[in-house]
């Protein structure tokens, strides 16, 4: 940092000059310094920029020499400057800058911060800690999170299949259960219904059941459209021709044998 530049600026003045714009470059100018000795200075004083409505690009711009300098992460220094790391990368992107990222030591906060992120990350998005790790762009080793999540007690396994979407199955968090030699069950959401039911793993995955064996029945009987006196084999059929939302009617008739969509009551055939 350079010192004798600094001196020239004052804490207050440059405070004033920086409420009125919110571009680093014009108040830069207005103070005769170089951008980045500005941004230097207020982080040299702890400013919370924050506070200051910097655009994302500013901040971008200036900061990324002291994140490069501390190994600060994409995700850390976005979680800094209040954004998401997608949109600091491609602020950082345009700007021709690239952060590596790399850290010459890992410390324990670096560790706890990592664990709380993938615990967050897997727990709203399922899946596997490498996987965590891969998409949150961190490069701390899957040992040293397994070791600190068990250390805070914290299991992750029920998220590993939770969130993933078979047709209008969705998978539940939990334990899948090995009730058989070469297949597990696992609880998932009919999303036509509402309802819960375990579901083998192969049968989701293969396609061979879509959705729960009452919508799908139900998906198959005919259908009779009581304003037109109309009969249809299939809801599919019996929405296209009356030019009502599939959806809609599928619902409609999970939970009863005659609903009304768009001015047409539809009944479940017996
Ligand atoms: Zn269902």
């Amino acid at each position: 940092m350079d010192t004798t530049n600094n001196q020239a600026l004052e804490l207050s003045a440059v405070l004033k000059v920086l409420g009125s714009k919110r571009r680093i470059k014009l108040a830069a100018d207005a103070l005769s310094v170089e951008p980045q000795v500005l941004y230097d200075f207020l982080v040299a004083n702890d400013v919370d920029l924050s506070d200051l409505n910097l655009t994302v690009t500013d901040r971008a711009r200036y900061g990324f020499q002291h994140w490069e300098d501390s190994g600060t992460s994409l995700v850390a220094a976005a979680a800094e400057i209040g954004t998401t790391r997608t949109v600091l990368g491609s602020t950082l992107n345009r700007l021709g800058l690239y952060l590596s990222g790399k850290r010459t030591r890992t410390g324990p906060e670096d560790i706890e911060r990592a664990v709380t992120d993938v615990t967050q990350y897997i727990m709203t998005k399922g899946g596997s800690i490498p996987d965590a790790l891969r998409s949150l762009g961190l490069s701390i080793s899957e040992a040293t999170v397994r070791n600190r999540l068990r250390e805070k007690d914290i299991d992750l396994a029920p998220y590993f299949y939770a969130y993933r979407r078979y047709n209008d199955w969705l998978v539940l968090p939990g334990m899948p259960q090995y009730k058989y030699e070469n297949d597990k069950l696992l609880r998932c959401r009919c999303l036509r219904c509402g309802k819960e039911f375990d579901v083998l793993y192969n049968n989701l995955a293969s396609g061979k059941s879509k959705c729960c064996i009452n919508c799908a029945s139900n998906c198959n009987r005919a259908v009779r459209v009581l304003e037109t006196g109309e009969n249809y084999s299939s809801m599919r059929s019996a929405a296209s021709a009356t030019l009502v939302s599939y959806t809609a009617l599928r619902t409609g008739l999970a939970e009863n044998d005659e609903c009304s969509v768009d001015g047409f009551t539809f009944q479940l055939a017996a």
